[in-house]
């Protein structure tokens, strides 16, 4: 049997253990879906729960737009399936590099235009019929709402008054939902990262996109291999911000997470552990691996090493301190 095959089949007895450091330090590890089946990846990794479930994937390569009830089938069944373990519905990312043909809104700069929760707000009956979906599928499991590319506190605003005229039609039908159900942002424009203070007042939740933090911070289309060379996580700028908007978040009180592909890196692992991380969500592939290395870390070790890490301005300094964390026992 090739080393390969044998690693994995180690990784899959981590399946039921609970991620903590060797210290203790319960850890949770999520999973990203982008569609219901996914989730027996999911569990089959032994994820706590569905940090980001991309729901726009519902949307793409088909000629119509999904009906509430066919969101509403899709959401619920994701959220039976993890029976009362978290799953956090990200409302529709759609523009940018995610277009439908059943609505153009590509603009001059898609990047930049209207994607995500700027085209839900200009398209009011479009999330009107998404947040209804979502919360109807609340009755079936413990679902969160989480609304991607914030910068503005009116748009969290705008976002939830929406939210509560959702409730309201459901209230007005007697349909049942969560009345305590979470609303979340994503932290993945600069701006939303530095005004960090203006979010926490808001929101239940954050969950860090690091994947579109990094486009934004470097100005590096994630989409342009002419500039592939030039999308660097650990360009000093980013883990700034990554690590501003976990410790704050943490002096508030509110739960963060990172669900970009940072998340699922073994490599940066103890890195973000160490700038006091401790909700993960990632592609389930990723999820054992993470985990084994979760339980190797002493996070005293890991925060000493990640504030080395924060203080340095050399790009090279930075890669051989985060050599030496993850080369320690
Ligand atoms: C991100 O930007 O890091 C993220 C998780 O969202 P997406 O990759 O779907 O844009
Ligand atoms: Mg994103």
């Amino acid at each position: 049997r090739s080393a390969l095959a044998l690693e994995r089949q180690k990784l899959k007895r981590l399946k039921t253990t609970p991620a903590a450091t060797l210290d203790g330090t319960a850890v949770e590890l999520q999973a990203n879906i982008e569609l219901p089946e996914d989730i027996h990846a999911a569990l089959d990794a032994g994820a706590t729960g569905v940090g980001l479930f991309r729901s726009e994937f519902l949307f793409l390569n088909r000629g119509d737009l999904p009906s509430e009830d066919e969101q509403f089938e899709a959401y619920r069944t994701v959220a039976a399936a993890m029976e009362g373990r978290p799953v956090t519905i990200r409302t529709l990312d759609l523009g940018a590099d995610k277009t439908i043909g059943a609505m153009d809104f590509a603009g001059p700069n898609p990047a930049l235009g209207l994607r995500a929760i700027r085209l839900c707000l200009a398209e009011p009956q479009l999330f009107l019929k998404q947040l209804r979906a979502i919360l109807r599928a609340s009755h079936y499991g413990k679902v969160r709402i989480l609304l991607p590319m914030l910068a503005h506190a009116h748009e969290i605003e705008h976002a939830l008054t929406m939210v509560s005229q959702a409730k309201g039609m459901l209230d007005l039908q007697g349909v049942p939902y969560d009345k305590a159900i979470e609303i979340g942002g994503m932290i993945e424009v600069p701006a939303a990262a530095l005004a960090l203070p203006m979010f926490v007042k808001k929101l239940d939740f954050l969950s860090i996109g690091t994947n579109d933090l990094i486009q934004y911070t470097l100005a590096i289309d994630r989409t342009d291999e002419h500039v592939a060379h030039l999308y660097e996580p650990l360009h000093p700028a980013v883990l700034y911000l990554i690590a501003n908007t976990i410790r704050t978040a943490a002096r508030a009180e509110v739960p963060v997470a990172v669900c970009g592909e940072m998340a699922g890196e073994t490599e940066l692992t103890r890195l973000l552990l160490g700038f006091g991380l401790r909700q993960f969500s990632m592609h389930p592939a990723h999820l054992l691996a993470v985990k084994q290395q979760v339980l190797r870390t002493v996070l005293e070790e890991a925060e000493a090493g990640a504030n080395r890490i924060l203080r340095s301005t050399e790009p090279e300094r930075i890669h051989q301190l985060l050599a030496k964390l993850n080369d320690a026992a």
